[in-house]
Parts: structure tokens; C-alpha cells; sequence
């Protein structure tokens, strides 16, 4: 796989951070991930307004144009034959001697992106199955809104919906679900779309964003604002949006059902605009 460092484009064991990146050391670095379909990227300009504000909330400038950004993406998706699949971008306040306070600021970003190809990633099998979550509490840090690095706790999380048999977590605070461990959480009521208002609680899903404007344009109802965990089992969908899964339907909660216990309408009817509509505007 060829990966692409700081103006480099390189075999990925050639490829080199230093050990003193603040990215390793201090989760000092904010990222995006970013779908391919057909060989073209889906929602770039979304992706990039967002790691705009990542950085800009941490102090740390845009490391290139949106223009030379989108030129890596599509030129890492040629070389490495990309068809369907996953950018993921990373950008860190650069390597310095270790220290909390942040080095000055013309310390080089470091910044890096990959590929990883992921046939399938549209015909996803478990679109017509569901996937089922379990709930834990939400130990992340307060500004979830910033899509940094720190990923211990949904990692956490992702082992114990492992330990557990299920496919995810969806993380409550409060008495109310925030989100899942890498995707924001929606359930379905007597046809109307809730999904937790946005806010320093939760990240602003790429996906999200679009998937509720599509929504909205398809004459459906949707409230933006926090539900609890005994409202999502007594939903008649559920389901999560991210950009590696799109729509996907929630079929269990907690060991519950969620309605028939099958993958919903209103979910299945999201995930087809919205691949059909992201189809069409992928560049
Ligand atoms: N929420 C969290 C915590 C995430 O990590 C992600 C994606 O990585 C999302 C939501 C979904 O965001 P997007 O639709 O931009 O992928």
C-alpha cells in the first residue's frame, strides 16, 4: 500500500513519524475518515469543513488548500486501486520534546493519510440483518464535538459489544444515549426520525448531516433532541449513520428487540437515498 507523509508518497514500511509526534504522545491530533465508492470520494467537502474545525478549536491551522487535500485523497485512491473503501487522514500539532504546553506555533504538522480498501462496504450484508449494541456509560472526555485521536474509550467499548456477542455500544450520559462508539444513534417513533441534537456531547457526523437533509427533503419528520435508552427499546427502528456504514439498521438493544426485531423501512428507505445521493455527488 502506498501512503502519503507530510509531501510523501510512500511503500507503507517506508513510511515514518517521529517518536515525539504529539499525535503518540499526547493524542495531540484530529482526524477524518472518508469513504470511496466507485473509486470517488463521498461528502469531501464535508470532511474538510469539519477538519477545519477540529483544528481551528484546537489552535491549529489547516495544514494545506481543501483543493491539495482532495488531490492526495484521489491520488492515494489511483495508486492503490481503490474501488470501495476508506481514506483516513490524520493531523497532528508535530513532533517536539515532550513537553504539555504546546511547542511554538511553527512546529510542523505532521500529517498523514492511507487507504484501506473495503469491498463490499455498500452491499454491506449486515444492512439486511441489523446490528445489534449494548449500552455503557460515556467516559469520553467533554468535547466529543473535536474528532481527535483520543479512541481508547471507543475502543473500550468495542470490546466489551464483543465480549458480549453484539456489534457496537451506544454510550449514555445523563439518561440519555449519546452516540455509538464510531457512529452518531437514531431511533424511529410513529414515523417521525429523533436523533440527539448537536451540541459538545456528541461529534457532527458527516453523514449525519446529510442523511437528515435527505430526510427532510423526502417530506419526513425529524426531531433533533436526546432520547433515553427505555425510548430507543420502545422505538419501532433504530438505526446509526457513519461514514464507513452509511445507514444501518439497530435491531437489538440490550439484549430487546427494537420493534420486529428485523431492519425497519424508514431505515432501509434512508440508506438508499442516501447512497443513491452520495453516489451522484462524489468526486
Ligand atoms: N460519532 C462518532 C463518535 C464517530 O467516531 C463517528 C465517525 O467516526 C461518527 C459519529 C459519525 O460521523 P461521520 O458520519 O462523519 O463518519
Amino acid at each position: 500500500r502506498t501512503v502519503y507523509v507530510n509531501g510523501d508518497y510512500l511503500p507503507e514500511d517506508q513510511a515514518k513519524v517521529s517518536v515525539f509526534d504529539r499525535g503518540f504522545l499526547f493524542a495531540d491530533a484530529v482526524y477524518e475518515v472518508t469513504s470511496v465508492l466507485d473509486g470517488k470520494i463521498i461528502a469531501f467537502d464535508g470532511h474538510v469543513e469539519r477538519l477545519a474545525r477540529s483544528l481551528a478549536e484546537l489552535g491549529m491551522d489547516m495544514p494545506m488548500s481543501p483543493e491539495a487535500l482532495l488531490d492526495i485523497h484521489r491520488e492515494l485512491v489511483a495508486r492503490n486501486a481503490i474501488d470501495e473503501g476508506l481514506i483516513y487522514l490524520q493531523v497532528s500539532r508535530g513532533a517536539a520534546d515532550r513537553d504539555f504546553a504546546y511547542p511554538a506555533a511553527d512546529t510542523p504538522q505532521t500529517v498523514v493519510l492511507f487507504t484501506q480498501a473495503k469491498a463490499g462496504l455498500a452491499d454491506a450484508p449486515m444492512a439486511k440483518t441489523g446490528m445489534k449494541v449494548i449500552s455503557i456509560p460515556d467516559r469520553r472526555w467533554g468535547r466529543r464535538d473535536i474528532k481527535t485521536v483520543q479512541l481508547l474509550y471507543p475502543s473500550m467499548g468495542k470490546m466489551l459489544a464483543k465480549d458480549a456477542g453484539v456489534h457496537d455500544a451506544w454510550m449514555v450520559e445523563d439518561g440519555a444515549v449519546t452516540e455509538g462508539t464510531s457512529n452518531n444513534a437514531y431511533i424511529v417513533k410513529d414515523g417521525t426520525i429523533i436523533t440527539r441534537h448537536l451540541g459538545e456531547e456528541i461529534l457532527h457526523g458527516i453523514t449525519r448531516k446529510a442523511v437528515l437533509a435527505y430526510a427532510a427533503e423526502a417530506q419526513m419528520k425529524v426531531e433533533e433532541r436526546a432520547f433515553t435508552l427505555a425510548e430507543a427499546q420502545a422505538a419501532d427502528e433504530a438505526f446509526i449513520t457513519s461514514a464507513s456504514t452509511f445507514v444501518m439498521p439497530v435491531v437489538e438493544i440490550d439484549g430487546v428487540p427494537v420493534g420486529s426485531g428485523e431492519p425497519g423501512p424508514v431505515a432501509a428507505r434512508l440508506r438508499e437515498i442516501y447512497l443513491d445521493e452520495s453516489r451522484k455527488a462524489a468526486v
